[in-house]
C-alpha cells in the first residue's frame, strides 16, 4: 500500500502541472485509478517484488518472457471519490470460467485465478459496479501466448482465449469516461473461443503444384508448412525447388497419402532435403522401388512414421487439421488406404482426399464425419471411381481442384465426374489446364491464382 500512496502523491503533482493546459489529459487523470497486479510463474505476486502494483494501462506480467499468469488482483483506488466497485473473473486451465464454478466472481482486490496450483490463466472479464459505473468504461487487454497483445475488451467482454489453452502473459487495464473509446489501438485480434471457428491469423496458402499426372500440395500458414504428397520420382527436384522458392526450409508435417508412385515418388528427395517434424503414412506397404526409397530416407533421417488416427487433430499455425481417412480400406486396392485430411482456417475449409475411392467416401459419410468444405481436392485425379454423387452432395464444395496430367493414359478427369461437378455449379481448376493453382484464404474468403 505504501507504493500506492506514493504514486497518488505523484499523480497529484502531475494533475496540478497540467491543469488548465491540456483539457484532454485532465479527463484522463480525473478518471478513477485502477490498480492491479498479477501472479507470475517463477516470480510470484508483483507486489511482493520491486515491481509493485500497476495502474492505468501499465503492463502487468511479462509480455516478452512468456511466463504464464496464474492469478490477478484488481482494486480501485479508494481515494478516487466515486461510488464504484470492480468485479472480475478469470478463465483458468482445467477449471474454466470461475463464475461458472463455486469460485464465483471476485471483487476489489481479491485473488482471481490460482497462485498455488500453477494453472495458467487463459482469459479475463472485468466489470465496474456501483452507482457511478454507468459513467465509465473499463478497458482491458491481454498478451496471449502465440498471439501477442489482443484487442481491447471492455465492460465484461472476454479477453484472451477459452479452450485453446494459450496462457496469458500480461494484462493492461484502464478506466476511462464512458464513450471516450479504447486507450489506444494495439491489435484488432478479438477473444477466441474454442466453440467458435478456429481463429484465422494471417493467411492460409494452398499450392496445388503442377506435377503432371500426380499429386503434390503445399500448405502454408504463417511460418508453418505441410506437404501432402510429392509427385512422381521425376518431379523430385521440381517439388523441392518449389518449396524452397516459397521460403520453406522446414515442414511441420508431411503426408504421403498412399504408396503409389504418383504420390510418394518425390518424397524421399524431399525427406533428404528438408527438416521434417512429423510424417504420416497409411499402415500399408508398397512393393515398389519408390516405396523402398521413401522407407530408406525415413530411416536415414531418423524419422518415425506416424500412422493416421481417425479424428486426430493438429494445428498448422492457426489452421486446424483433422484426419478423416482412411476408413473402410480394401486390401486389394492401395488407393483405398489414402489418408484424407481436412484443413480448417477461420470459416474456410479444404478437404484433401488423395486417391480415396467411393467405398471410402460412403464410409466417411456413414460415420457422420464433417466433410463439408469450400474446396475439394478431387479424389484420384477425377477418376469415376471417386467423387460419388453422395460424397459431392455431402462435401458441397464451391471449388474443386483436380491435379491431373495433360493427355494422361487414363482419360482423367472422367466426364462423369466433370458433369457431376458442373451440374452442381462447382468451380473447377485443373493442373493440366491451369498449371499450378494457389488458393489463398484470409479465413473468410478464398482467392485463386492459376498458372503460378
Ligand atoms: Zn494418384
Amino acid at each position: 500500500m505504501r507504493k500506492r500512496i506514493k504514486r497518488m502523491a505523484l499523480l497529484f503533482g502531475v494533475l496540478i502541472l497540467i491543469l488548465g493546459s491540456l483539457p484532454m489529459m485532465i479527463n484522463a487523470v480525473a478518471s478513477p485509478i485502477v490498480d492491479y497486479q498479477t501472479h507470475i510463474q517463477n516470480v510470484g505476486w508483483e507486489a511482493d517484488t520491486d515491481v509493485g502494483w500497476r495502474s492505468n494501462g501499465e503492463e502487468s506480467g511479462t509480455s516478452g518472457r512468456g511466463l504464464r499468469l496464474e492469478g490477478i488482483k484488481i482494486a480501485l483506488n479508494e481515494a478516487s471519490g466515486y461510488n464504484l466497485g470492480i468485479t472480475y473473473q478469470t478463465h483458468i486451465q482445467n477449471i474454466g470460467w470461475e463464475g461458472s464454478t463455486d469460485r464465483g466472481w471476485k471483487n476489489d482486490g481479491e485473488m482471481s485465478g490460482t497462485s498455488g496450483l500453477s494453472y495458467r490463466l487463459e482469459a479475463i472479464q472485468i466489470e465496474l459496479t456501483g452507482e457511478d459505473a454507468s459513467n465509465f468504461d473499463v478497458y482491458y487487454q491481454v498478451h496471449a501466448e502465440n498471439f501477442g497483445w489482443l484487442g481491447w475488451a471492455k465492460n465484461g467482454e472476454s479477453a484472451g482465449t477459452a479452450g485453446y489453452g494459450y496462457r496469458l502473459e500480461a494484462i493492461r487495464i484502464q478506466i476511462v469516461p464512458r464513450g471516450s473509446g479504447a486507450p489506444s489501438v494495439v491489435s484488432a485480434l478479438p477473444f477466441y473461443d474454442k466453440n467458435a471457428p478456429p481463429p484465422a491469423i494471417g493467411k492460409l496458402k494452398v499450392h496445388f503444384i503442377d506435377v503432371g499426372q500426380a499429386d503434390s500440395i503445399l500448405i502454408q500458414q504463417g511460418t508453418h508448412a505441410m506437404l501432402i504428397d510429392a509427385g512422381n520420382n521425376e518431379d523430385s527436384e521440381l517439388v523441392a525447388n518449389y518449396l524452397s522458392n516459397q521460403g520453406v526450409a522446414q515442414l511441420d508435417c508431411v503426408i504421403g497419402t498412399h504408396p503409389h508412385e504418383d504420390h510418394i515418388g518425390g518424397l524421399d528427395y524431399v525427406i533428404n532435403r528438408f527438416e521434417i517434424e512429423e510424417i504420416y503414412l497409411p499402415e500399408v506397404y508398397g512393393t515398389t522401388k519408390s516405396f523402398e526409397d521413401v522407407m530408406t530416407a525415413i530411416q536415414d533421417n531418423n524419422l518415425t512414421i506416424s500412422a493416421p488416427v481417425i479424428g486426430e487433430q493438429f494445428d498448422l499455425g492457426s489452421a486446424e487439421c483433422t484426419i478423416l481417412g482412411p476408413v473402410a480400406w480394401d486390401s486389394s486396392e492401395l488407393n483405398t488406404y489414402s489418408i484424407v485430411i481436412r484443413v480448417d482456417f477461420g470459416e474456410n475449409s479444404f478437404l484433401f482426399t488423395g486417391d480415396a475411392e467411393a467405398i471410402n467416401e460412403s464410409a466417411m459419410i456413414a460415420k457422420g464425419m464433417n466433410l463439408e468444405a469450400d474446396v475439394l481436392k478431387v479424389g484420384h485425379h477425377g477418376s469415376y471411381t471417386s467423387t460419388s454423387q453422395a460424397f459431392l452432395d455431402t462435401v458441397n464444395p464451391k471449388t474443386a481442384v483436380i491435379p491431373v496430367g495433360i493427355d494422361n493414359d487414363y482419360g482423367y478427369p472422367h466426364n462423369v465426374v466433370l458433369n457431376r461437378l458442373n451440374k452442381k455449379g462447382v468451380n473447377i481448376f485443373r493442373t493440366d489446364l491451369d498449371g499450378t493453382i494457389i488458393a489463398t484464404s484470409d479465413g473468410a474468403t478464398i482467392n485463386f491464382k492459376v498458372n503460378q
